[in-house]
């Protein structure tokens, strides 16, 4: 498995480093994030180290995912939230912090500290349908 000795989150999963943890399994772990940005924010990471979400193979990724569903529908219940984001950050400009994957489940409130703004935009004229032939171009 790939491990990296000076990653945080490595550390946690090797047990050298302690998490209020949730869930476990040979691909997984959740545990609760220390720095929440509501109550009951929660992470869930592969126990192998990847940086970024696109260097993971397909199947670990699935072997993580699948924990999404019941974890939510948990945190949700625990926390008595009336909604919830799945967040995941790569790479620093998109406020990664910690350089191992992670997906953040991030409780919503009325009133909730946590606020982002979504600003839509919109496409000239074809520009949609070349975007959409260049990433096809590169899908395996
Ligand atoms: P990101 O900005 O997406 O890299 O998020 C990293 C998250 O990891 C932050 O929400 C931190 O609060 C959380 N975090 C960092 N260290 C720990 C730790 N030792 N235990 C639990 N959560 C952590
Ligand atoms: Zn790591």
């Amino acid at each position: 498995m790939k491990t990296d000795p000076n990653c945080i989150f490595c550390k946690i999963v090797a047990g050298e480093i302690p998490c209020a943890e949730l869930l476990a399994d040979e691909a997984a772990l959740a545990f609760v994030d220390i720095g929440p940005l509501a109550e009951g924010h929660t992470l869930l990471i592969p126990k192998a180290h990847y940086e970024t979400l696109d260097q993971m193979p397909a199947d670990l990724a699935a072997s993580v995912l699948r924990h999404l569903p019941a974890l939510a529908a948990a945190v949700k219940k625990a926390t008595g939230c009336e909604a919830f984001n799945v967040l995941q950050n790569n790479g620093p400009l998109a406020h990664q912090v910690v350089p191992h994957v992670h997906f953040h489940i991030i409780p919503r409130s009325p009133g909730g500290r946590f606020q982002f703004n979504w600003p839509a935009g919109e496409y000239p004229e074809g520009r949609m349908q070349q975007l959409a032939d260049a990433v096809r171009s590169h899908l395996t």
